[in-house]
């Protein structure tokens, strides 16, 4: 496979004149990112004295200098580690320390946040100095008319190993610490190129980002992806469901056609609607004609699609969205098709992307020593090895060039989470049925043991999601002397729902709609369901401040 270097800045080179990227300052061709980041990368190899390989860790507004940051990163043979306005300062100094950052960079705006990290009168010997991306190169960038790269540049473009590291990413935190994931230039190559192929990104795409840039939904799908292909990104600063709205039902010629979200972005945009784009009938015509032709592509991912959601926004927009499974350490990996539309199905991730393996297994137990293979795929398909009709339900496991070599600095984790024979262990739960693959939840959270029973976190939360006046909603094992575990659920009201909502009232309802096993016993009604900016519940922490007796 192609190293990144080669499927970022080759391509880079190839369309130097086109526009890359639109932020809230400006416009800036492929030329005049590269030619700043040249500048960047110049910097940084002074900065750390000529070496390679160090980890720069940096923090970025979303704008071009995150582009310009990441690319001279790479451009100087680093490796990058992306930081977010939206971490604490607790996890700015974790990320910097763990993984051993020899130099920082900021911006104007984001640089005081860094500075206690920095190398200052006070700090530690060994204390990264901090290099300042001023405003000043940004603008540069947006000033560059020059729509050539030279031979210079063609040169530099591709010199890179795709074996080099060339990005650390924290995971989410949501089951433990974060642990920080090393990609290759050849695991971003791959990953890049499966859903290029997948979802056709091209010079053709405007991609509307308003995702978080320390993440792989933010990072690979919505930034690598459109400028591996040439295409044009339109960055926001953050998420505003206003703002998302605007640009996709802005007329003008060139405009997004491709969006990317969390599940929780897009109950947001759902609210939004009804107060405002969608609050008259005209309104509602103007919204689906203008995004059924305008928009191309409308993905989600990170966490669960609830079901009655897919179904409004399939209302509102005529869109079925586009459902993925990806993490960290292995990219994207199961997605619903392209096209049709109409085989996308609402509560599936599809099937695996090309140059993915995946396989379903039923780990070892007392009884049975071995582990048990339940079904293998790849794009091309899926075969089954138990039986036909017998449920295949088990950890997903993952093999192929875009999974990561392991976690940087915690070889035991690395260890743990790899098989003897190289597969990734990713923690979640999958079925694979009706020829699609289902995510019923992490195993060590989501898969609740009640009475003999499993049941699925998500599939109750899908379920409860039905209900008129449930806005959002967690579900939750607790310990439970009789049944081993019992479900919990978290909600929160719609507004305007009467707030006498009693437990018995709620399994009524849900009676009808789930087995008498997965029904709550429990009922807690909050102000907000936690979430991150991912839109991901952090279950233990959960539990542990609703239910602080389920401890002990
Ligand atoms: P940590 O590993 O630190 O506990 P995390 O697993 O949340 O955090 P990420 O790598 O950001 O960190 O997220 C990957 C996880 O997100 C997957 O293992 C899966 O549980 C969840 N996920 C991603 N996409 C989907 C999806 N479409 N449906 C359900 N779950 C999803
Ligand atoms: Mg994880």
């Amino acid at each position: 496979s192609v190293a990144m270097r080669t499927a970022v800045f080759r391509r880079a080179v190839g369309f130097a004149a086109n526009t890359a990227l639109r932020d809230r300052h400006a416009e800036y061709t492929y030329a005049g990112l590269w030619r700043c980041s040249r500048l960047l990368a110049d910097k940084v190899s002074e900065s750390l004295e000529g070496r390679r390989g160090q980890r720069v860790a940096f923090l970025c507004p979303n704008d071009a200098s995150y582009v310009m940051a990441l690319w001279a990163c790479w451009i100087s043979g680093q490796i990058a580690v992306p930081l977010s306005p939206l971490h604490p300062e607790s996890s700015l100094k974790y990320f910097v320390e763990d993984s051993g950052a020899g130099l920082l960079m900021a911006t104007p705006s984001t640089a005081t946040r860094l500075a206690p990290l920095a190398a200052g009168p006070d700090s530690a010997a060994s204390a990264p100095t901090l290099l300042l991306i001023g405003d000043d190169l940004r603008a540069a960038a947006a000033a560059d008319a020059d729509p050539r790269l030279d031979g210079e540049d063609r040169a530099a473009s591709g010199k890179d190993d795709g074996a080099d590291g060339a990005m650390i990413i924290y995971t989410s935190g949501t089951t433990s610490l974060p642990k920080g994931v090393l990609l290759s230039h050849g695991n971003l190559a791959a990953q890049v190129q499966a859903l290029l192929d997948a979802w056709r990104i091209g010079p053709e795409d405007n991609v509307l980002h308003a995702l978080p840039l320390h993440h792989m939904h933010g990072i690979m799908n919505a930034l690598l992806c459109p400028l591996a292909a040439g295409g044009r990104i339109t960055m926001l600063p953050k998420f505003s469901a206003s703002q998302v709205w605007t640009e996709m039902l802005s007329e003008q010629p060139g405009r997004v056609n491709v969006f990317m979200a969390v599940p929780t972005s897009y109950a947001k945009l759902v609210d939004e609607y009804h107060a405002t784009v969608g609050s008259t009938p005209e309104g509602r015509d103007h919204v689906k004609d203008t995004t059924r032709t305008k928009m191309r592509l409308m993905a989600s991912g990170s966490a669960p699609l609830p079901v009655p959601l897919f179904e409004r926004w399939e209302r509102i927009t005529g869109h079925r969205l586009l459902e993925r499974f990806g993490m960290s350490e292995v990219g994207m990996v199961l997605s619903n098709p392209l096209e049709p539309q109409s085989e996308r199905r609402p509560g599936f991730v599809g099937n695996p992307l090309p140059q993915t393996r995946v396989r379903l297994v039923r780990p070892a137990t007392d009884t049975q020593p071995r582990e048990e293979i339940l079904c293998e795929g790849d794009a091309h398909g899926t075969t089954l090895r138990v039986k036909d009709g017998k449920p295949t339900v088990g950890n997903l496991l993952v093999k192929g060039p875009n999974v990561c070599t392991g976690y940087w600095n915690k070889p035991d984790a690395t260890a743990k989470e790899f098989t003897a024979n190289g597969w990734f262990k990713t923690g979640d739960t999958c079925e694979f049925v009706d020829g699609a693959y289902k995510i019923l939840g992490r195993t060590s959270v989501d898969i609740i043991k009640t009475g003999g029973y499993k049941v699925s976190a998500v599939q109750v939360e899908t379920c409860l999601l039905g209900h008129p006046d449930i806005s959002d909603c967690a579900v939750v094992g607790l310990p439970d002397d009789t049944w081993g575990q019992s479900v919990a659920a978290v909600v929160r009201l719609r507004e305007g729902a009467s707030d006498t909502h009693s437990l018995d009232q709620l399994r009524d309802w849900g009676r009808e709609r789930l087995p008498p096993y997965s029904l709550p016993r429990t009922l807690r009604v909050v102000p907000q369901v936690p979430r991150n900016p991912m839109g991901k519940v952090n279950k233990k922490s959960l539990v542990a401040e609703l239910f602080p007796d389920a401890d002990k």
